[in-house]
């Protein structure tokens, strides 16, 4: 990567002489790369590109979308070993996983739309009337660091599969792979203007992008809090929104569930990333009578997951990403011992051996109570809750108890028992009896967990206006 230095405007890659941010490596600490801490300008350049670009891109044609997102999807294929192992040392996340999710799902989910651009219906008729889907306009994407490209790409593919224009803004603490793309995308056909790279703070560039009145659309991911201040921004204007945010997401052990395979299939998807997954199975509702039986066998299972040196292929728990998460979850970890929860694995200490870089022990709380802070608010690492419940209609209330609702899962030997339950989990998506993960599936969140839908045709959806003709 040659050109971490500059941002990506209409084209060209501009060079910043301003403040830099420092990418940090998760595992050592160390200062691995220098990003622009770009200003309003740099920012409202982007978007005066983008708005420039929108006439012909939103009439383009199909084929010429398609040939971009072809020449992408090569790009990234090419380039995967390396995004691999960025995101691998920004984030934290074992190489082996982050070779298949972080550099693999980018192109995983490109394909996807390449399969279903050609049959998308662009226009169809209504009676008298030709109903047509018309790209919104520019976009101003905003991105975290967990997943930070599976997350752009998750906006920018359909975004210009719809016509429309782009302006990305990529997490401070993650930005390297925003920058691999930005390189492929400058070797495309892709014409100047659509897609443009702003690299700097969410206060300044990301204020900028959310409020400008040539920005028709604001596509989030991050934090419930920084959605809010998206979603009252975008109201002045009447932008449109899609918001995908936080999760407390819970994994609903039925009575007649395989205990075992339910509580591995739980604790692996709660580790994932070290618990830095929005979709993080961190609720895990047990009957009260096999409570003490399902914390030993999660403490078993997180005893194999010793955190380690993520560029090792045998790793399977990195560190955590940041200095600042790190101790965000530590002080939750104390917070869990302060409530009174039963501490079952883990701990507030550093793991052994680990002195240098963010990590943290997988921890396990049993008897967590309902309603407390430890079970209501997300904490973004390997802690995991153990909730006992009564009955079925108790476990069905603990889980939709808070307000979040991203993801959840349901586990039963009875599978119509386990999909009636699931269907009653105020969420985004339910893992029935550990189901496969679908990309071409609606992704996306109940109440505080998001407004509207990734992946597949819904995710193309929101990119679009609709407009009728009467004819
Ligand atoms: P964050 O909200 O702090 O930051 C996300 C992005 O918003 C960053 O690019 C940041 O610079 C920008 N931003 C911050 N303040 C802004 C402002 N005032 N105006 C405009 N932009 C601003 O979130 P994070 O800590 O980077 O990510 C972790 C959060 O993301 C977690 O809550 C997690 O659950 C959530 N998340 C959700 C999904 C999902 O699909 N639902 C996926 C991944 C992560």
């Amino acid at each position: 990567m040659n050109n971490l230095s500059k941002n990506y405007i209409n084209g060209e890659w501009v060079n910043w002489s301003g403040p830099t941010l420092d990418v940090h490596e998760a595992g050592t600490g160390d200062v691995i790369a220098k990003v622009p801490a770009s200003g309003r300008d740099e920012m409202e350049q982007a978007i005066a590109a983008a708005d420039a670009a929108f006439a012909d891109w939103s009439e383009s044609s199909l084929d010429q979308r398609i040939k971009v997102l072809e020449q992408l999807h090569a790009g990234l294929k090419e380039r995967a070993g390396e995004i691999a192992e960025t995101v691998c040392r920004e984030v934290g996340m074992p190489i082996k996983l982050a070779t298949g999710i972080q550099a693999g799902l980018p192109a995983t989910i490109t394909k996807t739309y390449l399969k279903m651009l050609p049959d998308f219906p662009f226009s169809e008729q209504c009676g008298n009337s030709e109903v047509q889907y018309a790209p919104v306009g520019v976009v101003g994407c905003i991105t975290p660091w967990n997943y930070p490209l599976h997350q752009v790409i998750l906006k920018i593919v359909p975004a210009i599969a719809a016509g429309c224009t782009v302006v990305l803004k990529p997490a401070e603490i993650a930005p390297q792979s925003a920058y691999i793309l930005a390189e492929i995308l400058d070797g495309t056909d892709l014409p100047k203007g659509v897609f443009n790279l702003v690299s700097g703070e969410g206060q300044t560039v990301g204020d900028t992008l959310i409020k400008h009145p040539a920005v028709r659309m604001v596509s989030f991911t991050g934090s419930t809090r920084t959605g809010g201040l998206i979603a009252h921004a975008a109201a002045d204007d009447f932008k449109r929104i899609a918001l995908e945010m936080g999760g407390k997401s819970a994994s609903v052990i039925l009575p007649d569930a395989d205990l075992a395979a339910a509580v591995k299939g739980t604790v692996n998807n709660c580790l994932l990333n070290s618990g830095q997954t929005c979709t993080a199975l961190t609720r895990m509702l047990v009957p009260a009578d096999r409570h003490d039986e399902a914390c030993e066998l999660a403490t078993a299972a997180v005893a194999r997951m010793t955190p380690g040196n993520p560029l090792e292929a045998t790793t399977r728990l990195g560190p955590l990403a940041s200095a600042q998460q790190r101790d965000k979850v530590i002080d939750y970890i104390k917070l869990g011992i302060e409530e009174g929860h039963t501490l079952v694995a883990g701990g507030p200490e550093a793991p052994e051996g680990c002195d240098k870089g963010y990590f943290v022990k997988a921890t396990v709380f049993g008897n967590v109570k309902p309603g407390s802070r430890l079970e209501q608010e997300e904490i973004f690492g390997p802690v995991l809750c153990v909730i006992p419940y009564q009955d079925e209609a108790d476990a069905i209330r603990i889980a939709n108890g808070t307000q979040y609702g991203l993801s959840g899962a349901v586990w039963s030997a009875d599978a119509d028992r386990a999909k009636k339950v699931a269907s009653k989990l105020r969420t985004g998506q339910v893992f029935v009896n550990g189901g496969d993960f679908n990309p071409l599936a609606p992704f996306g969140g109940f109440g505080h967990s998001g407004i509207g839908r990734e992946f597949g045709k819904w995710g193309l959806e929101e990119f679009l206006e609709v407009r009728s003709l009467q004819l």
